[in-house]
C-alpha cells in the first residue's frame, strides 16, 4: 500500500473541493456569520500565509483563547496546515494556570477573543514567549489595548495570499495540536496530538456505531473548542462536509434552543451540566427539536434521569461517550447492540447510562489489585488504554512516568466491565469513597439521587470519619419550588432500595449551587471544603 501521510491540511482541501457550498454558521460578539467551506478554505489559506509573514515556522505553537466560532475553526486548520501547532487554551482557567500553560507550551502567537483581552492584558508582563497578539473582532477598529504588537484578525487576513498551499513537508507523526488538562489538582498537564492521531480520531467520529457524523449532519458543538478540541468534532465535520453551527461567546441555554430550532441542528455535543440547563429551557419554552438525531454527552457521567428526560419526554436520542484530554478524546461510546433492542425501557436506560464499548482501533485493559478483572459488571479496576489516538506522554512533564507505563495510558478511572464489554465508570480514583475498607462509588449515588423529580443536580463527596475512615455526604440542588416539600429523608428513602445500607449518605446538604470546574464538571475538591465548613457549624 502507499504510505500517504494523514494530515490535517488535506481534510480542509477535501472540504473545499467536495463541499464548497456547505456552510459554517457562526455567532460572534456582534453578529451571525454564514460562510461556505470554499470561503473558510480561502480564509484559512490567507491565514497560513499571514502567519508565515509574521515569522511562524514549523513546530511553533499558535495559542488560541477563544469561544466557538468560524475564526477559531480557521486556526484549527491554518496552524497544523502550515506545520505549526494549534494550541487551544481554556479561557476559564485561573490567570495563574493560563500563564503557566502559555509559557510552558512556549506559544509564539496568541489569538484572543475580544472579551478575553482584559485577562491577557493583566498577565502580559509574565508571558515569556509570545511575540504577537491577534484579536478576533468584527469591528473595523482595533480595540484599545495595552497588548503589543496587536493585530486585528480580519486585517491580518487581508495581507495573506488566498492561494497559499498547505505544507507538504509534514510527517503524519508531527505535532498538530496541543491541549492541557483542566487540572482539578496540581498544574495542568499538556498533551500533544499528531496529525495522524487527529485524522484517525476523525474517522472514528464518523463510524455508524459511534457519533456517525456525516455530510447530512448539522452539528452544533456546545463543548468549547478549548475543551479537547470540542471533542474533535470541528475536524471531523469539516472533513465530512457537515454544516457547522457555532454558538459563539457566552451562549445561554436559550440561544442553544433557538439555534437547534432555527438551523435544524441534527447532532450536538456537550457535558451533562449543559444538557441539564438546556433541558430546563426546552421544558419551559416551546421549541421544535424534531431535527435532533443525537445529543452527545461526555466529560462526566450522564445521569439516568437526564437520559430519560431527553429520550422519553422530548423524544431526542441521547448518546453517552467517554474520553479524556489524553485520548483525543473519544474512547468508548454507548450504543445498544442489535440484539438488545427488545430490552425493557428500564433495562435500556441502564445500558445507556454506562459509558459503552471501546471504539474500534483502540485497546483496553482493566486492572484490579490482583490483575485483570473479570467482565462481570462487578469487579472494579483501573482502565488502561492504548491506540493511535491515545497520548504516550505529557509534554515536558515528569508526571508522564505515572500515567504512561508499559505502553498503556493509565486513565485514573475506576471502572467495571460487563459481559458485553461495556465499561461503567465507578469513579475517578481520587473521588472513590473508602468506608470501612470497602469502596463506595460517589457517581452511582449521585445518579440515583438525580433521578428524583425534585432534584436539579447532586454531587456526593467523602468526609473523614473516625470510625469508618470516610463516609459519603450528598449535596443537592433542588428545582425551584421544591425547597419546602422535599427533605433529606425523602431523598434517602428514594434511593434506599438501590443500595446496601452502608452506601447511603450520612447526610444530605441542600445548596444553591454546586461548584464546577472550568469545563462544567463538579468540582469535588472545593465542594469538600464547603461541606467541611458546613458540618462545623
Ligand atoms: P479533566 O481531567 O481536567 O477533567 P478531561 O476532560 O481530560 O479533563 O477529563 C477526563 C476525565 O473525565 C476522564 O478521565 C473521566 O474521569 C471523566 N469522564 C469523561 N467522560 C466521562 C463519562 N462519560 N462518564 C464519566 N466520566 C467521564
Amino acid at each position: 500500500m502507499m504510505q500517504t501521510p494523514l494530515t490535517i491540511g488535506s481534510m480542509m482541501e477535501h472540504a473545499e473541493t467536495f463541499f464548497a457550498k456547505k456552510e459554517v454558521i457562526s455567532q460572534t460578539h456582534d453578529k451571525l456569520h454564514r460562510l461556505t467551506y470554499s470561503e473558510i478554505g480561502e480564509r484559512t489559506r490567507r491565514l497560513m500565509s499571514a502567519l508565515g509573514q509574521l515569522g511562524v515556522q514549523k513546530g511553533d505553537r499558535v495559542g488560541t483563547l477563544a469561544w466557538n466560532h468560524h475564526r477559531h475553526l480557521e486556526i484549527y486548520f491554518a496552524a497544523p496546515g502550515m506545520n505549526a501547532v494549534l494550541h487551544t487554551i481554556n479561557i476559564r482557567l485561573s490567570p495563574e494556570h493560563i500563564i503557566y500553560i502559555i509559557n510552558h507550551a512556549e506559544d509564539k502567537v496568541l489569538f484572543i477573543d475580544e472579551d478575553v483581552l482584559p485577562l491577557i492584558e493583566k498577565v502580559q508582563s509574565q508571558l515569556t514567549s509570545v511575540k504577537t497578539f491577534i484579536v478576533m473582532t468584527d469591528k473595523e477598529e482595533l480595540p484599545e489595548s495595552s497588548l503589543t504588537p496587536l493585530y486585528s484578525y480580519e486585517n491580518l487576513l487581508q495581507t495573506g495570499d488566498p492561494a497559499q498551499s498547505f505544507a507538504t513537508d509534514i510527517d503524519e507523526n508531527d505535532p498538530a495540536g496541543m491541549c492541557y488538562t483542566s487540572a482539578t489538582t496540581g498544574k495542568p498537564k499538556g498533551v500533544i496530538y499528531s496529525h495522524r492521531g487527529i485524522v484517525l480520531h476523525s474517522y472514528a467520529l464518523g463510524l455508524a456505531d459511534t457519533a456517525a457524523i456525516s455530510e447530512s449532519d448539522v452539528s452544533m458543538a456546545v463543548v468549547p473548542q478549548f475543551h479537547v478540541n470540542a471533542w474533535g468534532t470541528p475536524f471531523a465535520c469539516t472533513w465530512f462536509g457537515s454544516t457547522q453551527v457555532m454558538p459563539g461567546p457566552r451562549f445561554t441555554p436559550k440561544r442553544l434552543a433557538e439555534f437547534i430550532e432555527r438551523f435544524r441542528v441534527t447532532i450536538t455535543a456537550g457535558v451533562p451540566t449543559i444538557w441539564l440547563g438546556l433541558l430546563r429551557e426546552l421544558e419551559q419554552g416551546d421549541y421544535d427539536t424534531s431535527s435532533l438525531r443525537s445529543v452527545l454527552c461526555g466529560g462526566s457521567a450522564a445521569p439516568k434521569g437526564l437520559i430519560q428526560a431527553f429520550e422519553q419526554k422530548l423524544g431526542v436520542p441521547f448518546a453517552h461517550a467517554y474520553g479524556a484530554t489524553e485520548t483525543t478524546p473519544l474512547a468508548t461510546f454507548s450504543r445498544l447492540k442489535s440484539y438488545q433492542q427488545g430490552l425493557s425501557e428500564d433495562e435500556k436506560l441502564n445500558e445507556q447510562a454506562k459509558q459503552g464499548t471501546l471504539v474500534p482501533g483502540l485497546q483496553m485493559k482493566v486492572v484490579g489489585n490482583t490483575g485483570e478483572v473479570a467482565w462481570n459488571g462487578e469487579e472494579m479496576g483501573e482502565l488502561l488504554l492504548r491506540g493511535p489516538w491515545i497520548a504516550d506522554a505529557y509534554y515536558k512533564d515528569d508526571r508522564t512516568a505515572n500515567a504512561f507505563s508499559d505502553g498503556w495510558y493509565h486513565t485514573g478511572d475506576v471502572v467495571t466491565v460487563d459481559e458485553e464489554g461495556n465499561i461503567q465508570i465507578v469513579d475517578r480514583t481520587k473521588d472513590l469513597i473508602k468506608s470501612g475498607g470497602e469502596w463506595i462509588s460517589s457517581v452511582e449515588i449521585e445518579n440515583a439521587i438525580m433521578a428524583h423529580d425534585a432534584v436539579f443536580e447532586a454531587s456526593v463527596v467523602s468526609m473523614p470519619d473516625p470510625q469508618w475512615q470516610e463516609r459519603p455526604i450528598a449535596c443537592v440542588v433542588l428545582h425551584e419550588g421544591y425547597a419546602d416539600n422535599v427533605g433529606k429523608n425523602e431523598l434517602l428513602d428514594f434511593i434506599r432500595p438501590q443500595f446496601a445500607k452502608w452506601w447511603l449518605p450520612d447526610d444530605v446538604l441542600f445548596l444553591d449551587e454546586i461548584p464546577k470546574t472550568s469545563v462544567g464538571k463538579f468540582l469535588k475538591r472545593e465542594l469538600r471544603e464547603q461541606v467541611k465548613e458546613h458540618l462545623k457549624v
